[in-house]
């Protein structure tokens, strides 16, 4: 059963509609990269003063902020992403930086904005308690380490736009947050926007070092940075057996470099490793066990292990 207000606000939002659709579709074909969503921020702040909120741009870079403060009572933040991920192969990428629409923000941003429009409407505003904001933030996906770890020059401590706006105080006005997200679960309908709970997270870069050598002629004398790697990963792998059900660890790795040239043996390598799982105890426990692997290796192949929390 839905009150009067409830049907007032679900009848706003159908009778925009084609608004909406065409507000989510427009982003969906020109997707942006996490903190470089300039065109996607642009046309969500003009959206937003155009339904009267008031605006702020560029938190975080290019986040957006929508407000319409008006009375006491608690003040709720809606959330959406900005950004896109990077997906090379999907149909609606963007060519030049290859980041789509995979991950699905473009709906968010479509619920985001319904439910402005709705909560732009001074009737079903008298009915209600409370304060609504807007909030459009950048860079969800936790990705391109080496350009966001870069941004760190410009005053961006955070690699993650959540976190980064926590940090600059964006969300000390707000006392219940609301987002929503396209997930897999299996339902009925082809997806549905909702709120599962999630794991948190976190992520180191590790740089490992090695001995350059000559392939061929002087193998004996290298430290192979590869071979380490390879064999941490590995370790990784059979360590997944201690992992319990209960705490949803996920563990992944992206090797972004493991050697220069194949005639000499690989004296540096760069990998990513995150670590997911649904306490901040097991976290720290498994980045434990995984730089146990990472030092252990280099142990024993004689090399070393540089690592910077991401
Ligand atoms: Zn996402």
């Amino acid at each position: 059963m839905i009150d009067e207000t409830e049907k007032r606000i679900l009848d706003r939002i159908d009778a925009n509609r084609e608004q909406i659709i065409a507000f989510a579709e427009d982003i969906a074909a020109h997707p942006e990269p996490g903190f470089e969503e300039v065109r996607t921020a642009g046309k969500t702040a003009e959206f937003l003063k155009s339904l009267g909120y008031e605006v702020k741009e560029h938190l975080a870079i290019t986040g957006v902020k929508g407000e319409m403060k008006r009375n006491g009572g608690p003040t709720l933040t809606v959330i959406s992403e900005l950004d896109a991920i990077g997906c090379h192969s999907h149909p609606m990428a963007d060519r030049r930086t290859g980041v789509a629409h995979a991950c699905g923000h473009h709906a968010q941003m479509a619920a985001m904005i319904g439910c402005a429009i709705a909560m732009a409407d001074p009737e079903i505003r008298d009915e209600l308690d409370g304060n609504v904001n807007f909030l459009a933030v950048p860079a969800e996906e936790y990705i391109d380490a080496d350009k966001r770890t870069r941004l760190k020059e410009k005053g961006i401590e955070f690699c993650c736009g959540k976190s980064e706006m926590i940090r600059t105080g964006v969300f000390d006005d707000t006392d219940i947050a609301l987002t929503t997200h396209v997930h897999m679960v299996p339902v009925e309908e082809d997806f549905y926007l909702g709120n599962p709970p999630c794991n948190g997270y976190t992520a180191e870069r590790v740089t490992v070092r090695g001995k350059a050598a000559h392939g061929a002629i002087d193998p004996w004398n290298g430290v192979n940075a590869l071979s380490i790697t390879t064999s941490a990963v590995q370790m990784m792998g059979l360590m997944r057996e201690t992992f319990r059900e209960e705490d949803h660890v996920r563990l992944h790795n992206v090797i972004r470099k493991a050697g220069d040239v194949i005639n000499s043996v690989p004296d540096e390598a760069v990998i990513e490793t995150k670590v997911r799982a649904a306490s901040l105890e097991r976290i720290e426990q498994v980045m434990e066990m995984v730089n146990r692997a990472y030092d252990g290796s280099a142990y024993a192949f004689g090399g070393k292990i540089e690592r910077e929390v991401l």
